[in-house]
């Protein structure tokens, strides 16, 4: 058999934009069907997505549904809301106008480019996904090349589901996704690192193509004295471990108030047995690192400060057990980049203000969690932080909320996605006045008025 020419990204992107121009994509009953098929789809072949995972991240099933129930979920969401979203607005129009009417129109870009990340591989390429059809664009879609099983099995689903005039899914590393970002898409979407992000920007510039920013960085968790320390304790660890501390919006570090310190770490070191049994590495549940790069990075981090819980690491397996550090510095390294990784270290603060002020001299972060029962200190963290997000009393939870929009601030990003707003985001706002022939009003025509000429 002859081997198949590599698909030209120009063609496909000429493609996508004579189908965009029918205007078949804009068609509301048209974009209920694709979201219909793409969840049947997922659901389909969640065996193989399950695989995928497993094999880039060890993922155990439970936290391989975890990542696939939220996509299902927000088609869900969605198709239940979808025709209201599309509903153009009525908005006011000044008497001197009349007789006539005011609307805004969501219009779609057209065609959209999706460059999705390594460590929701699947999720966070869906989800943006879901928001692109709703607003009714053509899509192509550059799965991570790190996760490379799940990337095959996305490039396989969709281009079994869809065609490739319509939704095209392209594999490749970083030359790939540069040949793609010099081309001229109407939009991009894009998950990654904060300086990737940058590079996405600057290539954007170049066309002046619209962009969404996922970013990432360092999100702290603050705990205050007065809070429920068991729960507190079972809600950081859950959300710093899973996936093996490689979530984006996974607590980076901890500010705990002294006072509760000693307690607070005795809980998370007995919540991680309980969750991950005395031996994590036998446990089912708990993720690898996702390659050797990552693997000494973050290896590289542990000598900082001192190991309180977890620290051993195996690099055959790439493993690096659930691990918490005391006695950090800000500047050592693991205090200046985003550690993205299971290891949690624990600075100590002695007043609010002090946690606000460390938090405020630092770049914005995407989360920003804070555990407390009072009330007055609640508002306090609101009104004095900047984040794209904020969790109180608990960790990563705000983003399984559809009716929350999610994104980051200044370096964690720009542009909001899940829900509405990622219908919107996908969207554009097309002003429409709409003029009747009834009667015409005189006051803009020459020659002046007699009053506007005497002044
Ligand atoms: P990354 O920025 O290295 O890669 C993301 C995508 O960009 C990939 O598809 C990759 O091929 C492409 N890419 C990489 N280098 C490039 C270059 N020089 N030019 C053009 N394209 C390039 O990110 P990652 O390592 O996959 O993910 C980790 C980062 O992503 C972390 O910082 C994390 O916080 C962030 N993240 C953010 C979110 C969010 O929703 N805000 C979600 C997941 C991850």
């Amino acid at each position: 058999m002859l081997a198949q020419p590599p698909v030209r990204i120009s063609n496909i992107l000429e493609q996508q934009k004579q189908f965009f121009r029918t205007g078949k994509t804009k068609n509301i009953d048209f974009r209920i069907a694709q979201l219909q098929k793409l969840k049947q789809a997922i659901t389909e072949n969640q065996p193989a997505i399950f695989k995928a995972l497993k094999a880039d991240l060890n993922k155990s099933g439970f936290d391989a549904y975890f990542e696939t129930v939220g996509i299902l979920k927000e088609i869900d969401y969605a198709l239940k809301h979808i025709k209201n979203w599309i509903k153009p607005q009525k908005v006011a129009t000044p008497y001197h106008q009349f007789p006539a009417s005011s609307h805004i129109y969501a219009e779609p870009f057209g065609v959209t480019l999706i460059l999705g990340p390594w460590n929701y591989p699947f999720n966070l390429v869906m989800t943006p996904l879901i928001g692109a059809i709703a607003a009714g664009n053509c899509v192509v879609l550059k799965p991570s090349e790190i996760s490379a099983q799940s990337s095959g099995v996305i490039a396989e689903i969709i281009g079994k589901t869809f065609e490739p005039s319509f939704i095209h899914v392209i594999e490749g590393g970083v030359e790939v996704s540069k040949e793609l970002l010099s081309e001229k898409f109407d939009h991009i979407f894009f998950t990654g690192g904060t300086e990737v992000g940058k590079i996405v920007m600057s290539a954007a510039a170049k066309h002046l193509t619209p962009v969404i920013l996922e970013l990432g960085g360092k999100s702290p968790c603050i705990v205050d004295e007065n809070t429920h320390l068991e729960y507190t304790a079972k809600r950081i660890v859950w959300g710093k471990f899973i996936n093996a501390g490689q979530t984006c919006t996974a607590p980076d570090y901890l500010l705990v108030h002294k006072n509760i310190k000693e307690k607070l770490l005795n809980r998370i070191d007995k919540y991680i047995s309980e969750f991950y049994g005395n031996i994590p590495s036998k446990s089912p549940n708990y993720s690898r690192i996702i390659n050797q790069k990552h693997f000494f990075r973050l290896a590289n981090l542990l000598k900082y400060g001192k190991i309180v819980v977890g620290g051993e690491t195996n690099l055959k397996d790439l493993y690096i057990a659930p691990t918490v550090i005391e006695q950090v510095s800000w500047e050592d390294n693991i205090m200046q980049e985003e550690i993205f990784g299971p290891i949690l270290p624990v600075l100590e603060y002695t007043d609010l203000d002090e946690a606000i002020a460390i938090i405020n001299e630092r770049p914005k972060p995407l989360a920003l969690y804070f555990f407390s029962n009072n009330k007055q200190h609640q508002t306090q963290i609101l009104q004095a932080t900047t984040s794209g997000g904020v969790c109180i009393n608990d960790t990563v939870m705000h983003l399984t909320i559809p009716s929350l929009p999610f994104g980051g601030v200044g370096e964690s990003g720009m542009g909001r996605y899940h829900g509405k707003a990622g219908f919107e985001n996908f969207s554009y706002q097309r002003s429409v006045l709409n003029k009747s022939f009834l009667f015409d009003q005189k006051w803009r025509y020459y020659p002046a008025p007699r009053g506007q000429k005497k002044r």
